[in-house]
């Protein structure tokens, strides 16, 4: 569903360790990863730079050094190990230092849970960076919207953003404790919205359908659980009628789904939601 066109060059392998890890708030738990595997990262160039963290599965012995084009040749599919995607919070390429901020969405998982026991000196592998968005320079405004899970790269985008263009920006987690200090651009306001009872992403929907929508050329970023991103990429989209390569959104992650789940269904769904969307008259 997004409308940029990611960057897909061969998938770059990477090592790194754990430095140290933070608890941002009680359900979000900053890693930060360096050391020498780090020394031919680099990343910059858009705001929502991810990597695909390689968890090795228990019990299998993984031919070193470690590399995933090789395992999938050669290793059946129920032993390859399983692959999570983040955003790149920060890179600091002077300290050599790698920021992933994490979800911790209870015991479910692999990559939450593995963040809260995550312990400095543990080796991580990972593929990337690739990344698809930063914002323009010559859009009449901005608009960010999402939930925790695209919280890293909202934070990351608000921190890049042209001087001038108004930025509204929508983040909706839990609760209150859940909210986190940004740096914020002059020009921008942001609107956290706390979830409380009500189901993921029907606060977000609800402020962005409802909040004063600004004249002109809008640059929009719109990312989470892929059911709310939907219906936003239905308003957008459809009713006001924003172009697709001014867009980018996409489903983060499924409710009910685990990352496999959705990759596995996410190119289907996104024909879907093109099918409905693109042929839709405004409502
Ligand atoms: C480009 C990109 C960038 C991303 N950046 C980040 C990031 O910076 N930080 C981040 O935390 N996530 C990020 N995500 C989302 C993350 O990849 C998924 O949430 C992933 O499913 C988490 O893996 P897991 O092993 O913890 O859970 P999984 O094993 O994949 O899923 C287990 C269960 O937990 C549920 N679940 C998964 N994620 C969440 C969630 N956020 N909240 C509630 N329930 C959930 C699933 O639906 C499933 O039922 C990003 C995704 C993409 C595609």
């Amino acid at each position: 569903m997004a409308a940029e066109r990611p960057v897909r060059k061969k998938p770059q392998q990477n090592h790194a360790e754990v430095v140290r890890t933070e608890r941002l708030t009680p359900h979000m738990v900053r890693v930060v990863l360096g050391g020498e595997g780090l020394a031919g990262f680099t990343a910059g160039e858009f705001t929502d730079h991810y990597i695909k963290i390689v968890f090795p599965l228990e019990g299998i012995e993984y031919p070193q050094p470690f590399d995933m084009a090789q395992i999938r040749a050669d290793l059946p599919r129920d032993q390859w190990p399983t692959v999570r995607t983040y955003t790149v919070r920060a890179w600091d390429p002077t300290a050599r230092e790698l920021t992933v901020d994490f979800v911790v969405h209870g015991d479910e998982g692999v990559a939450g849970p593995w963040a809260v026991r995550a312990r400095p000196g543990e080796k991580v592998y990972f593929m990337g960076p690739g990344g698809a968005y930063a914002p323009a320079e010559d859009a009449d405004w901005h608009l960010l919207a999402g939930d925790e899970s695209a919280l890293p790269a909202i934070a990351a985008a608000l921190e890049r953003m042209p001087a001038g263009a108004p930025v509204r920006a929508f983040i909706e987690v839990a609760d209150a404790a859940e909210q986190q200090d940004l740096k914020l651009p002059a020009n921008a306001e942001v609107v956290w919205l706390h979830r409380g009872a009500s189901a993921v992403g029907e606060q977000l929907v609800d402020a962005v359908r409802r909040m004063d929508y600004p004249a002109g050329d809008v640059h929009a970023f719109v990312h989470g659980e892929a059911g709310f991103v939907k219906e936003l990429r239905r308003y957008l989209r459809v009713e006001r009628e924003v172009p697709r390569e001014r867009l980018s959104i996409s489903g983060y992650w499924r409710r009910g789904h685990d990352e496999d789940g959705w990759q596995a269904s996410k190119r289907e769904w996104n024909q879907q939601v093109e099918a409905e969307q693109e042929t839709a008259p405004a409502s």
